[in-house]
């Protein structure tokens, strides 16, 4: 049944042939037990192997129940191994990490049995061979005799018809050496039994046949096979390896073999996991904290929008413009550098001078808004937004009255009395003990440029009390302030209001607010004699509600405040003209005959953001309604100085004192006040500074004489048309359909009005509006992005370093289990399986790191939110995204598969007879 015939093995030892095997010729029955005996180096393993399908031969033939291997791949090679022959190896070669049941299973498990079945017939096998009940031991628990009988259990339990042992006693004493080969005897009954020995004894007494080889050649056969016994044997067994048999490992054992491989394995194992986990962790973080942070963001978005909301106003700084052009500079250069030898060459300050005024030019932008826009406006779609602010630039600290504590002398002594006040005239006032020193003065122009204390509600209830919380004191109910004598008190996040505000309203009265300037002066080491004050003072730092809500606030049109008698054009020629009206401004309530028309305004409420709220759509301060400020207006353009104003074509009445000039410009009112004992005298000017002339008062020092106001007729509720629009989207999302509907009015198209009107595009000027919130987003995502792909650069290098090493680590596997790998080949493992083995190795490796570093991660965000959360109340600057963690999961799977790539198909390529022979 088995048939070698003249059959030739060659090995290449150091580039010389070395004859194995010489031309043999032999034939076996197919039930006998052979011993093939022979010197050291005769061809007996070597016939062994060929026999066994293990190795292969360089000439004859091999014929396998009368068929020629000549034809045979790798599949039939694998097949035949698996299900015919069962080897015995000298040196048992089990594998250490399975326990013994699962080394027997092995062949089996190559062959495709199903689980029930193998645990069944490896337990008979290693029954048979008296090792009942010790299962779950391992290789290194068992002597030498016990671990043969495993080896040969393993052989039978795939029931072959050959079996083939090399040396099966060599490493066994002689007690031990007869049991196992009664047990081969007993076992070869029906089988064919191939063992190579040294021992001649023992092949004496247990063979059927002795077959003596040297120098790869027979020299003799004790019982030789006939040509005719074959021949029938051929007929009546004919050795057909069916189509339907297979010898395949499939995925799960792979996976199952590894798993075992690595678990005996778990330090190292562990330290790989730890070691390839630190650049998962790396990538990880550094996406978890780029989706932390951009989430982050988005939703703050909303919150954001309500401070930032979308602007029209008659001038405005292009931001978009800016960034842009801060991201990509544009120098146009007229005159090419001149770089003239020999001659001195001309540095052209005039053209940086006129690029940059180009540039300043195109970033801020006027608008001049107009009846028909507000009227496009109002069309826009009610949904698009939440509240829409119509601004007519009104200064309303003129009109609004108030009282205040002040200083008045009685004789010689100085008392306190209750006045009213404008709230321009407190101010006024109060800017006046600014005058306490030099330094001091420099900065007290600014007081009423930085605080204002009074601003416009939005009409839109519920998007407000969205972001605010009522404060709410005893006995009363909170209203939100819709008529027109009604007020609301905003607090900022602290639940705080400007001592500046306070103080221009009456909430402290002339004695209190000196006496804070004298405090924080000597505070910083610049108090004097002037501002002593009692040790034991102590700065009013706190109101109850009911002293803000309780006071008493009265508003007066133009034509009570102002003696309109005392107001009169005056031409400067060429230059233009002016109104001029010395004391014309009623800025205290003395005779209320002389004060008709006036209208109580109450504070309704007072409200604070929310916690959750970092923005919020309102500034602090005291608001008046948006019914207050048409009503304003309705007053404003009926009044005599607007009238007057109008008539003459001036738009605002500048005020103030010109440095050298005697006499007071424009509005100007006298006022007297007591101030460190002393009677003066001061003058007040209608109207406001701009910034920059109150910076430079600061810097010109005191008495530089600067001090212009302007009053412009929408200060005066003289204009209709608003001077500002603040729109404010419902959310981040529905903004694009706010900046959609503007962006029409830009457009060349003519717009239809609800009502009809036909707005051509030649008619319309351009209206530029800011949304300045849709340009920072998109450079913080942006910023986040360059800053989330550098640092993955950067740890993904530890990555490529964390796969090399798994590469490394699975070669050193290899070498570990290439005994292993010449055991699976030996039961008819393919050369498929072996890399199967250890690729299930490294994607076990990766998966396990993979987890283990997303683990980490998750464990590093969870750490991160909690110390971020607790030193900026954000909790959530760290989320990584379940579906990038399972990205990254397989990422570094498919890492590792590549990286054990080469090692695997190393092992795969081992020649099965190299690999059992490695010691
Ligand atoms: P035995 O088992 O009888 O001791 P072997 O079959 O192992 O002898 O070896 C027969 C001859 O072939 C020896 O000379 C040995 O050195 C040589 N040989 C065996 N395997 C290889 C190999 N893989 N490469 C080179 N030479 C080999
Ligand atoms: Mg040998």
């Amino acid at each position: 049944m088995l048939k070698v015939d003249n059959l030739v093995k060659n090995y290449d030892a150091a580039g010389l042939k070395v004859g194995a095997l010489r031309g043999l010729s032999l034939c076996f029955r197919k039930s006998e037990f052979v011993a093939v005996v022979g010197p050291s180096g005769c061809g007996k393993t070597t016939l062994l192997n060929i026999l066994g399908g293990l190795d292969h031969y360089t000439d004859g033939d091999l014929v396998i129940g009368g068929k020629s291997t000549k034809d045979f791949n790798s599949h039939d090679w694998d097949v035949y191994r698996n299900h015919r022959i069962g080897f015995i190896f000298q040196s048992y070669n089990l594998i250490p990490h399975q326990n013994i049941l699962s080394n027997v299973e092995l062949s089996l498990t190559i062959a495709g049995l199903t689980k029930k079945e193998r645990i069944k017939k490896a337990k008979e096998a290693l029954e048979r061979v008296g090792l009942g009940g010790k299962e779950k031991k391992f290789p290194n628990q068992l002597s030498g005799g016990q671990c043969q009988r495993v080896a040969i259990a393993r052989a039978l339990v795939n029931e072959p018809d050959i079996l083939l042992a090399d040396e099966p006693t060599g490493a066994l004493d002689s007690v031990t050496s007869v049991q196992i080969m009664d047990l081969i005897k007993e076992i070869s009954k029906d089988k064919l039994v191939i063992m190579v020995t040294h021992n001649d004894e023992l092949a004496k007494q247990y063979a059927t046949r002795i077959v003596s080889l040297r120098d790869g050649q027979l020299v003799n056969d004790t019982n030789p096979f006939s040509v005719k016994e074959e021949e029938v044997e051929v007929k009546s067994n004919s050795m057909d390896l069916g189509e339907k048999e297979k010898a395949s490992m499939s995925l799960f054992t792979a996976f199952k073999l590894s798993g075992k491989n690595l678990w005996s394995k778990a330090k190292r194992t562990s330290l790989v996991v730890v070691a390839a986990s630190i650049g998962i962790v790396g990538v990880a973080m550094v996406l978890s904290v780029s989706n932390g942070v951009q989430g982050y963001i988005a939703s703050q978005q909303d919150d954001m929008l309500s401070g930032n909301p979308i602007q029209i106003a008659e001038s405005g700084l292009d931001l978009s413009s800016l960034t842009e052009n801060i991201s990509n500079p544009t120098k146009t250069s007229i005159i090419k550098e001149s770089t003239e030898d020999g001659k001195i060459n001309v540095n052209f300050m005039i053209e940086e001078f006129v690029a940059r005024t180009k540039d300043a030019t195109n970033y801020i932008f006027s608008n001049s808004i107009d009846e028909n826009y507000v009227r496009f406006l109002e069309d826009m779609d009610r949904d698009a937004y939440a509240a829409m602010n119509i601004a007519y630039g009104l200064d309303v600290t003129n009109n609004i009255y108030t009282d205040m504590k002040v200083y008045e002398l009685e004789g010689d002594k100085v008392v306190e009395k209750t006045r009213t006040y404008s709230v321009a005239a407190t101010t006024e006032l109060l800017k006046s003990m600014l005058s306490v020193s030099p330094e001091v003065e420099k900065y007290r122009d600014m007081v009423n440029t930085f605080a204002t204390p009074f601003y416009q509600a939005l009409d839109n209830k519920d998007y407000v009390l969205n972001q605010y919380d009522y404060v709410t004191h005893d006995g009363s109910t909170a209203v939100f302030p819709e008529a027109e004598d009604e007020m609301m008190l905003v607090l900022n996040k602290k639940d705080k209001v400007s001592d500046f505000v306070l103080a221009m309203l009456g909430y402290y009265s002339q004695e209190e607010f000196t006496n804070l300037v004298y405090h924080f002066m000597n505070e910083n080491g610049m108090g004097t004699e002037a501002t002593k004050l009692p040790a034991d003072f102590k700065p009013k730092t706190a109101f109850d509600v009911e002293e803000l809500v309780g006071k008493e606030f009265t508003w007066y049109p133009n034509d009570t405040i102002f003696d309109s008698t005392k107001l009169h054009y005056f031409s400067m020629g060429s230059t233009g003209g002016a109104i001029l009206g010395a004391d014309a401004y009623r800025y205290e309530v003395t005779d209320p005959s002389l004060f008709p028309n006036g209208k109580k305004l109450k504070i309704k409420s007072i409200i604070t953001p929310k916690s959750s709220v970092q923005y919020g759509s309102l500034k602090t301060g005291f608001y008046y309604t948006k019914a207050f400020a048409e009503k304003f207006v309705e007053q404003g353009l009926n009044s005599q100085i607007v009238k007057l104003m109008k008539d003459n074509n001036i738009d605002t009445i500048q005020s103030g004192k010109l440095p050298g000039a005697g006499t007071n410009l424009g509005l100007s009112y006298k006022y007297r006040y007591v101030f460190q004992g002393e009677q003066k005298e001061g003058t007040g000017y209608l109207g406001s500074g701009n910034m920059m002339s109150s910076m430079a008062g600061m810097f010109g020092g005191s008495g530089s004489g600067i001090s212009l106001t302007s009053l412009s007729l929408s200060n005066l509720g003289g204009n209709s048309i608003p001077t500002a629009i603040t729109i404010y989207p419902n959310n981040f999302e529905t903004k694009s359909k706010v900046t959609k509907y503007l962006d029409q009015w830009n457009s060349d198209e003519d717009i239809t009005l609800k009502d009809g009107t036909v707005l051509l595009a030649s008619d319309r000027q351009e209206i530029k509006y800011s949304d300045n919130l849709e340009v920072i987003i998109s450079m913080i995502n942006k910023m986040i992005q360059m800053v989330t792909y550098a640092l993955i650069g950067f740890t993904a290098l530890s990555l490529v370093v964390s796969t090399v090493m798994i590469g490394i680590i699975t070669y050193v596997s290899v070498i570990e289990r290439i005994k292993e790998i010449g055991v699976i080949r030996a039961l008819g493992g393919r050369k498929k399986d072996v890399s199967r083995l250890f690729n299930a190795e490294t994607a076990i490796i990766g998966l396990i790191s993979g987890i283990f570093g997303i683990g980490v991660t998750y464990l590093l965000s969870f750490l991160a939110n909690i110390v971020v959360g607790s030193l900026t109340g954000v909790y959530s600057i760290a989320s990584l995204p379940p579906v990038t963690a399972l990205i990254v999961i397989a990422v570094v799977i498919l890492l590792t598969l590549i990286s054990g790539l080469i090692p695997a198909s190393m092992a795969a390529r081992k020649d099965p007879v190299v690999a059992l022979r490695t010691e």
